[in-house]
Order: structure tokens, then sequence, then C-alpha cells
């Protein structure tokens, strides 16, 4: 399997319907695709050392308990990176921002619900932050996939879950976890 074909599942707590979006957020060719990736859902009965990530859906009550003391976190979806050894990467998606997009991100509920998938899973595939936009762009520009639109994209950028989207200076780089 090349490297760039991902596998994924979900965990009970994501529902049918969301399963559904997620699916047809990864399969845009706009999106991680454009890149190369491809996304294979392999359900709930696959051995967890067959994939690549989990997706997971949890109330905030449940991830503050789960990462106590990381006030940074707080009202944010967290990816954890388990190391290409390791259990699957695991994408906790915050069932309050999924319902209620956070005030500062400047568009709707299906686009938040896009680019928070498409967020998450650059992290579960190697990703790491970015800057809303490039230098020298201006605020109607759409912002970088991995800058973290959740804490606001008003007067920043416009909200974006495709990566294709992004105005990039061809010689940069997606930083990467080491
Ligand atoms: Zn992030």
């Amino acid at each position: 399997m090349s490297k760039k074909e991902k596998t994924y599942g979900f965990t009970s707590s994501v529902a049918i319907e969301d399963r559904r979006f997620i699916k047809k957020t990864l399969n845009d060719e706009k999106g991680w695709r454009s890149l190369g990736y491809e996304f294979r859902s392999l359900g709930s009965n696959a051995g967890a050392e067959k994939l690549d990530f989990v997706v997971d859906m949890k109330e905030q009550g449940e991830l503050d308990a789960l990462f106590k003391g990381h006030d940074d976190l707080e009202g944010l979806s967290v990816t954890v990176y388990s190391g290409d050894d390791g259990p699957p990467n695991h994408i906790y998606l915050n069932r309050k921002n999924w319902m209620d997009p956070p005030h500062e991100f400047d568009g709707d509920r299906t686009a938040y619900r896009a680019y928070l998938v498409a967020h998450e899973v650059g992290h579960a595939i190697g990703y790491d932050h970015e800057e809303p936009l490039f230098a020298g762009q201006s605020s109607t520009a759409p912002c970088n996939v991995m800058y973290q639109q959740s804490k606001g994209t008003r007067g920043i950028c416009a909200p974006n879950a495709l990566v294709s989207a992004e105005v990039r200076p061809s010689a940069s780089e997606r930083p990467t976890f080491v």
C-alpha cells in the first residue's frame, strides 16, 4: 500500500449521517485527494492495526477529562498522533462545535464541519499547523486548512476546507510532524 493510501474507521459515537458526511468530505477531489491521498473506510470491523486513523465524537466534558490540564485545547477538537508504528492516530471531534460552530468561524455549519474534518485528518496524516495565510494575501483569500479556523476567521481569511483552494507560494512546504 502506498504511503498516501489511508485507511480509517469510526468509533460507535459517530452517527451514521455524520460518517456519511466525513466520507464525502474525504472523497472530495478538491480536498486532500488533490495531493494524491486516497481514503478508505474499513468500518468498525477492521482490526485497529489495519487503520491509519480512527474518528471519534466526544462531548466537551469527555474531552476535558481526557485532556486534563491542557487548557489550550478548551473548545477544540483534538487529534492524537501516535507515530508511524503506534496504534491508529485518534481524532476526537468536539460534538459541541460540530452542532454549533464557534462564533468566530465566519461560515455555516456545513462549511465548519468540512473544515474540521479536513483539518483533523490533516493532523492524522502527519501535518502540523500553519499561519492563516501566506504573506501578502488579503483577508478575503481562503484560509489554509491547517490554520486553526475554530479560533476565528472573521477579518482574517475566508473559511476554507479545501487544500486545493489555498493560495500557496510555490516553494512553501507543509510543516509535518517529526
Ligand atoms: Zn489543529
